[in-house]
């Protein structure tokens, strides 16, 4: 065994305890040296560093340290020799290295923080592999491909650091792209045309409307396919794109999918990261699973088959390496719906709506909310989702017809506010309205949500998957009977998606309250919807809502919608999508089954 030690920088603040980890030690305390402070003149500079040769693991300053900032791991020692990059010390690592394949698209996937965003960086040249050498001592390319011989990844970086493989890379964060160029949309894809398809692509990504706008004024999902559009339009041998379903709904999700699946077709190799299991699946060709402990180590699989890699990855088990890495296995049921546990009790009713906005306008069926129901709501952007939920929360007022809510609404909006500057606990409290520290509330939300360990934590600081689960868990301390949450499991991973899914279910069912969840993400909104909305119509000038359908109605009527067919997967249950045009896909389609349970 080896063992790593992994210091979370934004956790550890020696200037606001009393170094326990150093003084409880057993090594220290014999007069070694195994932790020390990175400064040792200057507390508020400083942080704890841990030597990892000294180390035995006795694992006391994980439990002694006050803001739980360490992790201690033992790994196998052949690990070591797998090493790929270390970003420092005390720092995150990654073990093995996935190859791009010719003609195919791979997909990574992992929860948050397990390095795929690392890996893709080190596919396309952006960043060289260190084999865990950081700081002075880190090898030369030609050490580094040395270091690979006789595998096929050492051809590809040694075509990487020669640069006989141009790559493109579809970035996880587009906002930054607005931050470093500074132009229109048309101006942006311009500049990156190599094969004259920009127009072409920014055509089927709905951004043809958009092209004139500026960058920095365009909102999360145009971004998102504009970006898309640069990368698909630029002539190289390697296509990587880091999650590129955020901040668009199904259909633009579906069309980013086509797109992608285009290029592949084209014989170039495909890369891509993706939270959305949906699409995902639809998507790869071969995948890889990221197991480890998220910020502190991630190592990669072999490829696997698409389906394998998702099934076993719900499993938590990788069987050709024997690997549990995760203590529980998620299944779900077929047609997982407790419609047979709502009440009869009506928290919020209203009669068909009209509302007017300039150029649009927004009816909607009468629908009612019972107490222990989550209504899900699907369908297109710029439908009027949100203007729905607003008056539903008794923010607005419909032009026609009447809202009859006799219901407190607690309400998470689609984008989340950052700029806060005090901690995680603090938030919470507020939300709580008492101190959420040893309250009823916090084994209720605050544990399952797995929150607990963030209190220290600065919101401003927190990343996109965190400050979503904080968002939802405050949304969910407030006292009220309707929990309307706009898009939940956005920049969440799988595994996160589906425990917030259970944990919605759970609470309202438990606690007799309701839920009303705007999602885009159709496993997700399989797991925790009892019942279903269906928003259609054309964006940004007219939508329809339906009142509330069962799950399936609902499911088959969107589906119908999008000309895409579900099956589910028989091991685990999971809703897939049906390849255009297969048997099943016919067979369905003819029967008018879009959606089976
Ligand atoms: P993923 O894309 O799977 O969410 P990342 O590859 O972004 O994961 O990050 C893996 C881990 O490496 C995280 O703990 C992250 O904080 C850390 N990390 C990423 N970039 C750096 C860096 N430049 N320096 C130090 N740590 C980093
Ligand atoms: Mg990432």
């Amino acid at each position: 065994m080896h063992r790593i030690a992994v210091i979370d920088k934004d956790l550890c603040k020696p200037k606001n305890c009393s170094l326990e980890c150093i003084a409880f030690c057993p090594l220290n305390r014999d007069g070694g040296r195994c932790i020390t402070l990175s400064d040792e003149e200057d507390r508020s500079k400083a942080i704890a560093v841990i030597d990892e040769d000294i180390c035995n693991g006795c694992g006391i300053c994980v439990k002694k340290c006050p803001f739980e900032a360490i992790t201690i791991i033992n790994l196998a020692e052949e690990l070591e020799e797998r090493k790929v990059h270390q970003y420092g010390q005390n720092a995150f690592r990654l073990y093995n290295i996935p190859v791009p394949k010719d003609n195919a698209v791979v997909g990574l996937l992992g929860r948050n923080g397990i390095g795929k965003s690392t890996v893709l960086n080190i596919i396309a040249g952006l960043l060289k592999p260190n084999l865990g050498r950081y700081g002075n001592g880190e090898p030369s390319w030609d050490e580094v491909i040395e270091h690979f011989r006789g595998t096929a990844v050492k051809e590809h970086l040694k075509a990487i650091a020669e640069k006989r493989i141009r790559v493109a890379m579809k970035p996880q964060q587009v906002y930054l792209i607005a931050k470093v160029f500074n132009g229109t949309a048309r101006e942006l894809l311009a500049r990156y045309d190599e094969n004259g398809s920009a127009e072409h692509y920014a055509k089927r990504l709905a951004l043809h409307e958009s092209l004139e706008r500026y960058v920095n004024e365009l909102s999360g999902g145009e971004l998102q396919r504009l970006a898309v559009a640069v990368a698909a339009s630029k002539d190289v041998d390697l296509y990587l794109f880091d999650e590129p379903s955020s901040y668009n709904d199904v259909y633009q999700r579906l069309e980013v999918a086509r797109v992608i699946n285009e290029i592949a077709g084209k014989g170039k190799s495909v890369m891509i990261v993706e939270h959305d299991l949906t699409m995902l699946d639809y998507l790869s060709d071969y995948m890889h699973i990221l197991y480890g402990e998220p910020g502190a180590y991630g190592i990669v699989s072999d490829a696997m088959s698409t389906n394998t890699a998702i099934n076993e990855f719900l499993q938590g088990y990788i069987s050709t390496i024997n690997v549990r890495f995760r203590d529980r296995a998620f299944r779900f049921e077929s047609a997982t719906s407790g419609e047979d546990l709502i009440m009869e009790e009506v928290v919020a009713e209203y009669t068909r709506i009209e509302k007017k906005r300039q150029g649009f306008r927004l009816v909607a069926d009468c629908a009612r909310v019972r107490k222990g129901e989550v209504v899900g709501i699907v369908g297109a952007n710029a439908l009027g989702k949100t203007t729905l939920m607003m008056m539903i929360a008794g923010v607005d007022k419909p032009d026609d017809g009447e809202f009859r809510i006799n219901a407190r609404i607690s309400y998470k909006p689609q984008y989340l506010e950052q700029d806060y500057e005090y901690d995680v606990r603090t938030l919470l409290s507020e939300a709580y309205g008492k101190g959420i520290e040893g309250s009823s509330a916090e084994p209720l939300i605050v544990e399952p949500l797995r929150l607990k360990k963030m209190y220290d934590k600065i919101v401003k600081n927190l990343s996109g998957g965190e400050l979503q689960k904080v968002a939802i868990a405050s949304c969910l301390l407030r006292d009220a009977d309707i929990y309307a949450m706009d898009e939940p499991s956005a920049f969440l991973d799988v595994e996160d998606r589906i425990m917030i899914a259970r944990f919605i279910q759970r609470f309202v069912k438990g606690q007799g309250r309701s839920a009303v969840i705007v999602d885009h993400d159709m496993h997700m909104v399989d797991m925790v919807a009892d019942t279903l909305i269906v928003f259609t119509g054309i964006p940004g000038k007219e939508g329809y809502a339906t009142g509330t359908l069962s799950k399936r109605d609902g499911m088959n009527l969107f589906l119908k919608g999008l000309d895409i067919t579900f099956r589910r997967d028989e091991e685990s249950k999971r809703p897939r999508i049906n390849k255009m045009h297969s048997r099943l896909d016919r067979m369905q389609k003819e029967n008018g089954i879009y959606y089976s349970i």
